[in-house]
């Protein structure tokens, strides 16, 4: 009998709909990965992260992936993507369409035309609806793509502002100043209230007037860089987030960082025992 009954409480707790957007990124070192489930079911991944030996992406994420974003070609967001490409069925495949000559970077485009999956390259102003209350908004590459700039491929990243009702979360990929400042020129009005700290907090990526938006609530930092206590990159972003009153969170110290967002709240949770963890609401 009571076997019975917890069958029906886990029948019951099943089937009570998911609100919340989970959004989780991951500790992967020096590179991007970071996961998304929606509440309507669908699953997302932006950027796989540096090649991994044992591919512990490929666990959490199972056979299926709606929408696959690569921000750039570089091996620390691509690394495990071509085996994913052979793992999992992807429907759908954003990249900027920055020639690269980078031969994996060929690799995965020989992989998604041979899969059938369909392969879509935004610009500025482009905008995706995943789901209802949800969409994504490109600010960048610009129509014309970038050249001669300090890197091209970076500076070409994908950068787009996730729309969840009105919570908005900035991703940049590995933009660098020329890309940011050209951002921020012609979104005068942009507002959100998570970013995804450019280009691993190199000095390159850094742009002062990124943290001065108003009501940016945390900056959540992928790197591997902890160890290197002479990185003279990390304390102008340190100064940064204390002068615009913004957390820092850093995956290098608080493991996989997991926001999960709600109509009106976003808590966030740590991998990391006894690490932070809070919750914010929007006004
Ligand atoms: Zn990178």
């Amino acid at each position: 009998m009571k076997f019975f009954q917890i069958g029906i409480m886990l029948f019951l707790l099943l089937r009570i709909p998911v609100t919340a957007l989970r959004v989780r990124f991951l500790n992967v070192g020096h590179g991007d990965a970071c996961q998304l489930q929606t509440p309507g079911g669908k699953q997302l991944l932006i950027d796989s992260g540096p090649p991994e030996k044992d591919f512990r992406l490929h666990h959490s994420i199972g056979r299926r992936i709606d929408l696959l974003i690569l921000t750039h070609a570089h091996l620390d967001h691509s690394g495990n993507m071509l085996r994913l490409f052979r793992s999992c069925s992807i429907a759908r495949f954003l990249e900027p369409g920055y020639p690269t000559k980078s031969p994996y970077y060929r690799k995965l485009l020989t992989a998604a035309h041979r899969k059938g999956t369909r392969i879509t390259m935004p610009v500025r102003g482009n905008r995706l609806r995943i789901e209802r209350n949800l969409s994504l908004l490109f600010l960048n590459p610009p129509r014309k793509l970038y050249r001669y700039t300090e890197s091209d491929c970076n500076n070409n990243s994908l950068i787009f502002l996730l729309q969840y009702h009105r919570w908005k979360i900035l991703f940049t990929g590995d933009a660098e100043q020329s890309a940011i400042k050209d951002v921020l020129r012609r979104f005068p009005g942009l507002r959100f209230q998570f970013l995804k700290i450019p280009h691993h907090g190199s000095r390159t990526g850094f742009s002062a007037a990124l943290y001065q938006n108003r009501g940016i609530k945390a900056a959540l930092l992928s790197s591997g860089r902890a160890k290197n206590r002479g990185n003279p990159l990390f304390p102008l972003i340190t100064a940064a987030c204390q002068r615009n009153r913004i957390r820092l969170l850093r995956t290098d110290r608080l493991g996989n960082i997991t926001f999960l967002l709600n109509r009106q709240s976003a808590q966030i949770i740590s991998a990391m025992p006894g690490a932070e963890t809070f919750t914010t609401k929007i006004h």
